[in-house]
């Protein structure tokens, strides 16, 4: 039964500790992401799965790189060698996990027709409008922020909250930290900001720009998702802790997560700096503009200027 799979990974956290064994970040982090995906389908109404010990085989042993570091590579790239990291060493073969519990859920249905997408898109702009699943955030924001750009774009930012730039006129982005991504987007990668599709995590303002509750994410993330079905960008750049974590779900810091490639529901996804910590942090740019090269070389842009 899947409630005593449950039972098994909380168990095996909790027996690892007791018994003072060093668990690695790695093994701790795949163990998360079991716990999260038998949840998940608990809640999805699935209470029974095949009975295999090779999952639980699995989270007993070592994590391989393939299994939890391995970059994915943008379709046709050849994939980036992992950087050599010390792994403990094994105790037992390696086991690879059902590939069915981690595959990472692709979007749904087949493509929206180009021509159709700005009408779906305002319906749903028009549904973000009116939602109240967050009663405060619902109070106390001016307007919702439903997001912009190229409805059929080659590549979508996602970042993570509005602010009160934002509140106020109800676009992503346009503050001062809108007006670096922009230069990111125009100086930095010779695109027009109306080329790209540019969105966050969530669509109300937290009051005094406080990180997002979980809670708001778990509201919020649906009309994202279907953002994302109706957009289907060719490439994801992620913008910060807050969109990285709650899309690639992971609790992993953006210094460990960005410089190699993610995917979102089956799109290759780059992770960089949050251009509000690129303004608090201009050393951190250098870095952001690697990213930046990183994504420009798989879509086959070349740096502005240089041929
Ligand atoms: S943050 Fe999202 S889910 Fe919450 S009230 Fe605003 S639109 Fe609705």
């Amino acid at each position: 039964m899947l409630k005593n799979r449950l039972d098994a990974f909380r168990n095996l956290d909790r027996s690892e500790s007791e018994k003072d064994v060093p668990v690695s970040e790695e093994l701790a982090e795949l163990a998360r992401i079991v716990r999260q995906r038998l949840e998940f389908l608990k809640r999805s109404g699935v209470d029974w799965l095949p009975k295999s010990d090779l999952v639980v085989q699995a989270i007993r042993r070592p994590p391989t790189v393939a299994h939890i570091a391995a970059p994915v590579p943008p379709p046709d790239e050849p994939a980036p060698r992992p950087a050599p990291r010390p792994i403990p060493a094994p105790v037992a073969t390696a086991v690879q996990p059902p590939a069915s519990l981690f595959a990472e859920p692709m979007l749904e249905g087949g493509p929206v027709p180009i021509s159709e997408r700005s009408a779906q898109l305002e319906l749903l702009r028009a549904e973000v409008a009116a939602c109240v699943r967050c009663p405060l955030l619902a109070e106390t924001r001016t307007q919702t922020v439903f997001g912009e750009g190229n409805p059929a774009p080659r590549l979508m930012f996602i970042g993570e909250a509005p602010g009160a730039d934002e509140d106020r006129t109800g676009r992503p982005f346009v503050g001062k930290a809108g007006q670096l991504l922009t230069d990111m987007i125009t100086k930095g990668m010779g695109l027009a900001r109306e080329d790209v599709y540019i969105t966050n995590v969530l669509k109300s303002r937290p009051p005094e720009n406080r990180d997002p509750e979980p809670e708001e994410i778990a509201h919020c993330l649906p009309f994202l998702e279907r953002q994302l079905a109706i957009v289907r960008p060719e490439f994801i750049c992620l913008l910060g802790r807050i969109a990285a974590q709650s899309l690639l779900d992971t609790s992993l810091p953006v210094g460990r997560l960005r410089g190699k490639w993610h995917r979102v529901r089956g799109i290759p996804a780059l992770v960089t700096y949050h251009p509000s910590y690129l303004l608090r942090n201009p050393p951190a740019k250098k870095d952001a503009w690697n990213d930046l090269q990183i994504l420009m070389k798989a879509m086959g842009i070349s740096q502005p200027g240089r041929k």
